[in-house]
């Protein structure tokens, strides 16, 4: 595989850019080798300074849920582009963003909208303590909701509950009140909740996790950790930057069956913009500046572009109702994973949720961060470049979920299919 430009332009981006990245991920360390740069992309394929070209598989970790480039989607943009930027005051379509969102989740009466997953994260604690005038809140292991200081706690082996910052600069003050709960396990829940009785104010969950591969929890698990919540006053926020929209319209929420207290929302609603949103019922979004004492703000919130491009990817998605085919495509893409495994003799496991999917490299089911951790990452990363050789672009860790694009043709499916039987034979 010719990669010389991806190479130059990693050595050159060094200099005024930290790694050559914006972003960790992109720096490919968990799997080596040299970060690929991209020059353009159009429907489901990805293409490189170099020329290859890929079946992508990111989705630019989950916005593209309709592929590159779509029509609709495209006018739209343009035609905000010259309306004009940003103009620091408001308009008619963070409005009918915000009627789009509240008639999606009944959670919602009153939206807020961010420029990404991390901010709407971090609006959604504060407005949680304001709302309890408690100050504690609860995490589960391996999963991740942006980069905010008092959600950024490592995620222990074995039963960590008291949270010890997972990066340098996090002042343990930060993250003295952050609990860690074990996903899918409700008695680890239970048991913060009885050493820690009306001091906690909300419990912060991926309602399906994608970033520590895609765990998938029990519905049992989802209804009683509801409940419970609800019997102690506790908000449950439901993290749905990766799951809403995905694998039912009305995201995980509508999936298990629940109704959140806030729900957080980025990714798809931003159609590959900048969008994050935080929402709740109005008795809790009523406390949220200009009307209530939680203040929250932002330059470019509600950006007319990114405003435009939500609107037109959210109605393009409800259109094309690509749910049957993402379950159809995914459940073919396991079947093949699975197969080559036992053809070749590999180890491995397939979580899936609608179109997120990915495989584990571990002999064991993955239920939660344990088990995820359990996956031979080695194995993972030469598989990584066995596929950017067979033509997919994959997301160079272990621990992310591969995004379907809902636009798959057959002949990128069998290509899919292919690419990962070749892959699985290469790192038996
Ligand atoms: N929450 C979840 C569940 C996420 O997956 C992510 C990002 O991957 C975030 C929050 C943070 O979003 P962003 O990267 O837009 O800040």
């Amino acid at each position: 595989m010719q990669l010389d430009k991806s190479k130059q332009l990693f050595e050159r981006g060094q200099k005024h850019l930290v790694g050559a990245v914006n972003s960790p991920v992109r720096a490919f360390n968990s799997v080596g080798g040299n970060p690929l740069f991209i020059k353009n992309a159009e429907g489901t394929k990805i293409y490189d300074v170099d020329g290859n070209e890929y079946i992508d598989l990111v989705g630019s970790y989950g916005p593209m849920i309709l592929g590159h480039g779509n029509p609709a989607v495209k006018d739209a943009v343009k035609a905000a582009v010259d309306r004009g930027f940003t103009f620091g005051a408001s308009t008619e379509d963070e409005i009918v963003l915000s009627e789009m969102v509240a008639d999606t989740f009944p959670s919602i009466d009153k939206v807020r909208f961010v420029n990404s997953g991390t901010e709407a994260v971090l609006s959604a604690i504060r407005l949680a303590r304001a709302f309890t005038g408690r100050n504690k809140i609860v995490k589960f292991a391996g999963c991740y909701h942006g980069h905010s200081d008092s959600l950024l706690v490592a995620a222990g082996s074995g039963l960590v509950t008291l949270g010890l910052p997972g990066s340098q600069g996090v002042p343990e003050a930060a993250v003295k009140d952050t609990l860690v709960a074990l996903y899918n396990d409700i008695e680890s829940v239970k048991q913060l909740i009885n050493q820690f009785p009306d001091e906690i104010a909300a419990i912060f969950i991926e309602p399906v996790a994608g970033n520590m591969g895609v765990v998938v929890p029990e519905q049992k698990f989802m209804t009683e950790l509801r409940e419970l919540t609800k019997a102690h006053g506790i908000l449950l926020v439901v993290d749905e930057v990766m799951t809403g929209f995905r694998k039912k319209f009305g995201g995980a929420q509508d999936h298990f069956n629940i109704v959140a207290d806030i729900t957080c929302l980025g990714k798809v609603i931003g159609g590959g913009m900048p969008v994050g949103a935080y929402g709740a019922r109005n008795e809790i979004m009523n406390m949220v500046a200009p009307l209530g004492p939680v203040y929250q703000a932002g330059t470019l919130s509600g950006n007319p572009i990114a405003m435009a491009c939500g609107i037109a990817t959210l109605k393009e998605l409800k259109k094309l109702n690509p749910y049957e085919k993402f379950e159809k495509e995914a459940a073919e893409i396991e079947a093949c994973i699975i197969d080559a495994g036992k053809e070749f003799g590999v180890d491995v496991k397939v979580n899936r949720f609608g179109a997120m999917i990915n495989p584990f490299f571990t002999k064991e089911e993955v239920v939660d961060f344990k088990t995820a951790q359990t996956s031979d990452t080695k194995k993972f990363a030469k598989f990584f470049w066995a596929m950017a050789e067979n033509g997919m672009y994959i997301p160079p860790s272990q621990f992310e979920s591969w995004f379907l694009p809902a636009t798959l043709s057959d002949t990128d499916l069998i290509k899919i299919k292919e690419a990962i039987r070749a892959s699985i034979q290469s790192i038996k």
